[in-house]
């Protein structure tokens, strides 16, 4: 992986043009289009039901607007597992999609956002990576960076210390519907990457 690119296939497929990328999840989908700064759309589905769902970006606004944007993981724990991590940032279709998707995986509700917050975040975080002269914002920075998008509070706060280990159980899902495993938190990284090589994704399939 190399954010926001993602080298294996993901329910987040990103067309530009004649090209198109995968993201690791739906913050990296739109972290793709922000970082090569073209118009283009993320194609991926709501993580509850699998329904199709597309947002496109035109002229820097994402659009359309329909959707929520749940990070689940609480950021400061993004990087114990950031494969885990990953398939937890998901989009839904809406708060009963997103309730649904916690219950089902016995995660607590995490931190929402409207589909052009979501972008804003990932043009601020992705906009300037081709840059000669990015480099990786340090903790005061990235505070100064979530503040500004008005995204605050515990689910957010990057310090502090960690409490129990993020849940065991990781859910997958492929073009066409969900898929249910439960592995340990140590295998979770081998177990997906396994599951990544072996999910077929048609990005030509309509
Ligand atoms: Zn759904």
């Amino acid at each position: 992986m190399a954010n926001p690119l993602s080298a294996v296939p993901s329910p987040f497929l990103v067309r530009m043009g004649g090209r198109a990328f995968f993201g690791s999840c739906v913050w990296d989908g739109l972290g793709i289009l922000a970082m090569l700064q073209a118009g283009g759309t993320l194609e991926t589905s709501c993580s509850c039901c699998g329904e199709r769902m597309s947002i496109d970006v035109r002229d820097g606004r994402a659009q359309p607007t329909e959707g929520i944007v749940q990070f689940a993981i609480p950021a400061k724990r993004w990087w114990e597992n950031i494969v885990f991590t990953w398939k937890t940032m998901l989009l839904f279709r809406g708060e009963e999609h997103i309730d649904r998707w916690c219950s089902q995986w016995g995660q607590p509700l995490g931190a929402t956002l409207a589909i052009e917050q979501a972008w804003r975040l990932a043009a601020a975080w992705y906009g300037n990576k081709m840059a000669p002269d990015w480099r990786r914002a340090g903790i005061a920075e990235t505070e100064a960076l979530l503040e500004g998008l008005g995204l605050g509070g515990a689910l957010w706060s990057l310090r502090g210390e960690l409490r129990s280990p993020v849940s065991a159980r990781v859910p997958t899902r492929h073009a066409g519907g969900v898929r249910h495993e439960a592995v340990s938190l140590a295998a979770c990284g081998p177990a997906l990457s396994g599951w990544l090589r072996a999910v077929p994704i048609h990005p030509g399939r309509q």
